[in-house]
């Protein structure tokens, strides 16, 4: 989420929660530095608006208010159901990326009939977050919820920021711990799955033919950057069309992550990961993890899309919601095809997946990658090549015999139509 975003965040908590008569002064403030760094990145007018829309606010608006019922205080905007749950969104913050935005995961806290749930659970990072968004819930829509009070936390998918939350909501609650049955082992053996996991992707980078030195660079980097998470026991356990916690309803889209699971709420879709606005989300090859891999990931576009007609909107892990999920799948699939087609037409030669995936990003992307996006390119650009080897079939290994299991022989890739 971008800093403009984070600095409006701050701004409507200050007024509407604390009730900061100057919190609009000071947001003018922070605005003007914002947008002289980055005024080519923004869309001042848009902005302006919703400053106005603000500043126009009582201390006390009713939830009901247009603002609040599309930004919400802080991000958390509030959702009702026809069947008298209410869902609240709440963005929190994951992990800093760079001067302009940080990594934010968005959490959804459903308030049942009996029970208390959270669907994810963002970072180590990001207790202060859900605590100020928790304040929110309780100071400004009046629902008496605190951590200690949460009685489910629900994990679209083993991804460090969606479970690495777990690190301080389970010592400080009694909460029952619900995931996909794939994604079952990475929760509860994560220090053993992470070692495995750094073998494998050594093997990777060595037969996508990275240079050494810039496998070394990345390994010292990837071994430096994990944080410690000792793993817990997944009390619950689930597989697809599974109705767990109030009768909410599991559908299983494996592909960005193996136990990758959509929850169905009423007429509310929480979507993971699987469909997102702004970007598509990041694929594995599934030789690399299995349950991975793109022709998974568009089985579960083409699932999830079945299951759309009665769903009023779908709310996404991160960035905004999603009016129409088969559109936006649509799109998503569309994104890779045109990928697709972009890379045949650099593969006349044998060709390393390394210089598949730097071309890919300098000639049609006009990206240099560096440091970790290094990593995800490689993994990106592979999935695409296994599933045009496997699935479509346009695609040949010039030396088949380097994809032996303990080979570290470097891969080549030549288009065969
Ligand atoms: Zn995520």
């Amino acid at each position: 989420m971008d800093k403009i975003a984070q600095t409006l965040f701050k701004a409507e908590y200050n007024k509407l929660v604390k009730k900061d008569k100057h919190a609009l002064a000071a947001l003018e403030d922070e605005l003007m530095k914002l947008f002289q760094e980055f005024w080519m990145r923004t869309d001042i007018p848009s902005v302006r608006r919703r400053v106005r829309s603000l500043d126009g606010l009582p201390l006390n608006p009713s939830p009901d208010t247009h603002y609040l019922t599309v930004f919400g205080v802080r991000g958390v905007v509030r959702y009702p159901l026809t069947s008298g749950e209410k869902i609240y969104k709440i963005p929190v913050f994951s992990f800093n990326m760079n001067d302009w935005k940080d990594h934010w995961t968005t959490l959804y806290l459903i308030v049942g009939k009996k029970t208390v749930t959270l669907v994810d659970s963002g970072t180590h990072l990001s207790e202060k977050s859900l605590e100020e968004g928790l304040e929110v819930v309780r100071v400004f829509y009046g629902e008496s919820v605190h951590i200690e009070d949460i009685d489910n936390v629900i994990l679209t998918h083993a991804h460090f920021d969606h479970f690495g939350g777990l690190h301080y909501l389970l010592p400080r609650s009694k909460a029952k711990l619900w995931v996909h049955e794939w994604d079952v082992k990475t929760i509860e053996d994560f220090p053993k799955e992470k070692s495995q996991g750094r073998e494998q992707i050594l093997r990777f980078l060595k037969q996508a033919g990275m240079p050494a030195k810039r496998i070394s660079d990345f390994m010292e980097m990837h071994g430096s950057s994990k944080e410690t998470f000792p793993g817990y026991p997944v009390t619950h356990p689930f597989k697809d069309g599974d109705r767990i916690v109030e009768n909410y309803q599991v559908i299983h889209t494996p592909g960005h992550c193996p136990g990758l699971s959509c929850i169905r709420v009423g007429d509310v879709m929480f979507l993971g990961d699987q469909v997102l606005n702004d970007v598509s989300p990041h694929q594995f090859p599934k030789i690399y993890t299995s349950g991975s891999g793109l022709q998974n990931y568009f089985n579960s576009l083409i699932k999830i899309s079945s299951h759309s007609e009665t769903i009023r909107v779908g709310l996404p892990s991160h960035y905004g919601d999603i009016p129409s999920i088969e559109s936006r799948a649509m799109e998503i699939m569309s994104e890779h095809n045109q990928r697709i087609a972009d890379i045949m037409k650099d593969l006349d030669q044998p060709k390393s997946l390394y210089q598949v995936s730097d071309d890919y990003y300098r000639f049609r992307r006009g990206r240099e990658l560096r440091g970790y996006d290094n990593l995800l390119a490689q993994e990106e650009i592979g999935a695409h090549l296994e599933f045009m080897i496997e699935s479509m079939g346009i695609v040949k290994v010039t030396n088949p015999e380097a994809l032996g299991k303990n080979s570290e022989e470097v891969v080549f890739y030549q288009k065969s139509i």
